[in-house]
């Protein structure tokens, strides 16, 4: 029971932490620890993964469309996706 609630704290800590800084692992601006702490909450949590293939094909079709990402792109589109103005 109680390591059960403990994993569940991780868990909900991870999925904090990791929705935090998608912007930034697709920007490439994490350090490798951390792109890895987002890949190892990424391949358990079928919200952030569904979240993050959302932003990557959201940039992509933006960089399509100007040849080049922007910096902050990420930023736009993960506050688009909460919903927030
Ligand atoms: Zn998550």
């Amino acid at each position: 029971m109680i390591r059960r609630l403990l994993e569940r704290r991780r868990y909900m800590r991870e999925h904090n932490w990791t929705h935090a800084h998608l912007s930034e692992y697709l920007d490439q601006d994490l350090s490798p620890a951390e792109r890895e702490r987002v890949e190892e909450h990424v391949s358990i949590c079928p919200h952030c993964r569904r979240v993050l293939r959302t932003l990557r094909r959201t940039l992509e079709s933006l960089m399509d469309l100007h040849g080049e990402p922007r910096p902050g792109l990420a930023d736009g589109v993960i506050d688009r996706l909460r919903g927030e103005p």
